[in-house]
């Protein structure tokens, strides 16, 4: 299934993590309108903080974030959505941009990179928008262990 999502300012880090896993996320705080709420899209899920948006909301879909710790969102919004294996779509997105990254030639990036990222790598992506170069490796440790946590 397809998820995006509309999240609220003060979930930064869950923004990033969602995004990391493929989802179309768009955070508040980027968003240069005043009226982010009104401007949401059917098919966007609200990740709201806030009790009285919540209440608001009612049965419309949305998720009402209850810890501080993006972890525990994290698990959270994957709970509650039912979000499997087959949902995500990991390091296909990027983090700051939202936009999906594209596959670019292995010499495009020559220089572009450090010298021993090149030389070991022959995979590498880009951002349209911020034309950021990512490469297998430039995805840490620690996220590949959170997604096998996540996910198993
Ligand atoms: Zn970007």
């Amino acid at each position: 299934m397809n998820y995006c999502f509309a999240a609220e300012r003060t979930l930064g880090k869950l923004v990033k993590w969602l995004r990391l896993l493929g989802f179309d996320t768009i955070f508040e705080s980027e968003s240069s309108s005043d009226t982010f709420l009104e401007g949401l899209q059917p098919e966007q899920i609200l990740l709201t903080r806030t009790q009285s948006i919540h209440e608001q909301y009612g049965s419309q879909r949305h998720v009402f974030i209850e810890s501080n710790d993006p972890r525990d969102q994290l698990k959270q919004v994957i709970h509650e959505l039912g979000i499997v294996f087959q949902d995500i779509r990991p390091f296909s997105r990027c983090l700051r941009c939202n936009v999906e990254i594209t596959e670019i030639e292995k010499n495009a990036v020559f220089g572009k990179v450090p010298d021993y990222i090149w030389e070991t790598n022959d995979i590498f992506q880009t951002c349209p928008a911020c034309q950021r170069i990512y490469w297998p490796g430039s995805h840490t440790q620690q996220s590949m262990k959170r997604l096998d946590e996540l996910f198993g």
